[in-house]
């Protein structure tokens, strides 16, 4: 039955919404490459089946995301920071989880705000440990060196559970960051490889839920990105090498719009936890996406601080989470009909 319910929810998620002069007819194809390389099983529900399996209540959990900086996109992008706040919203009601998220300095704002219209009290670690219903927001650093020590840092203080990633950028075979676009942005992202190559190290399971090919997660499908996205295998930038990333996950969730992905786990863990309050309102997710907007952060399609999530209006957001939660508050229902 979860097979039943994850096909429709990653079908859900998927639906491509993009406007001439964006990579177009690129959603179905990346989908299906990552769905053939992880036993052709619901995207969706690999997600959530691993995360009920690894996180047990008062477990941290960290989340990184992060996608866009100035000049375009001064306080980052509203892909990434809402379908994060949501999906950990879900971890702390369904799972008991801490979440720690964290971005580079000029989204930590933006992402502060919309994990509070989550409806997550944003403290200091040291409150965050001793109670429930709270999130720590961290600056990752930009400094490869810096990047480097605060990984081990990290996974020793809090000791994660997991590890998530939507909309957070990665670097290709050379080291360097890109926008969809093949545009070199390495200087003004984090370097978050280090601390999902160093929790692989040691075991810890990782999530990366994407949208491009360019994200934490996508070098599950390296080849495939390098051969369907546009810029995949050569880039604007003298490296040459594409903006498709070698960073790896243990499961890689493709969506139409990132956020939508970790909407979509959300709804997946909901119905194998049986709470399909576990998706977010849409009044919640109305919330969030102005808190987001109003600390300055841009849609990733038109790059001003307007109520879209990549070009998307924020209707359809309201639209795609009111549609989760009754597909699993139906799914999980039982009907004898008599007639
Ligand atoms: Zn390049």
């Amino acid at each position: 039955m979860p097979e039943i319910i994850g096909e429709y929810i990653d079908r859900l998620c998927t639906v491509e919404m993009r406007p001439q002069g964006m990579p177009r007819g690129k959603i179905h194809r990346l989908y299906d490459a990552a769905r053939r390389r992880q036993a052709g099983r619901p995207l969706t529900l690999l997600a959530a089946e691993r995360l009920r399996g690894a996180v047990k209540a008062g477990d941290a959990v960290i989340f990184a995301t992060g996608a866009g900086g100035p000049p375009w996109m001064p306080a980052g992008e509203t892909d990434g920071p809402v379908g994060v706040a949501a999906l950990a919203r879900a971890l702390v009601l369904g799972l008991g989880a801490r979440p720690v998220f964290v971005t580079e300095s000029q989204s930590l704002e933006a992402l502060a705000a919309t994990v509070a219209a989550a409806g997550l009290s944003v403290v200091s670690p040291e409150i965050a440990a001793a109670r429930t219903g709270a999130a720590v927001v961290l600056e990752y650093s930009k400094d490869d060196r810096e990047a480097q020590a605060q990984a081990s840092k990290l996974l020793e203080q809090f000791r994660p559970a997991a590890l998530v990633a939507s909309e957070k950028l990665a670097p290709n075979a050379k080291g360097e960051i890109h926008s969809v676009r093949g545009v070199n942005v390495t200087r003004e992202h984090a370097k978050i490889q280090h601390l999902f190559q160093l929790a692989t190290q040691r075991g810890i399971p990782s999530i990366g839920i994407a949208d491009g090919g360019n994200e934490v997660g996508c070098g599950l499908i390296y080849e495939d990105t390098r051969t369907i996205m546009e810029y995949g295998a050569r880039c604007q930038c003298p490296c040459g090498d594409g903006m498709a990333t070698t960073l790896t996950t243990d499961v890689l969730v493709v969506a139409s719009v990132s956020n939508y992905g970790a909407y979509g786990v959300s709804a997946m863990l909901g119905f194998l936890l049986g709470d399909p309050d576990l998706v977010h309102d849409p009044d919640t997710h109305y919330r969030m996406l102005e808190a987001n907007v109003r600390e300055g952060a841009s849609d990733g399609m038109y790059g001003r601080p307007i109520m879209k999530e990549d070009g998307i209006s924020v209707e359809v957001g309201q639209g795609l989470v009111r549609a989760l939660r009754e597909m699993v508050a139906i799914g999980l229902r039982t009907v004898n009909r008599p007639f």
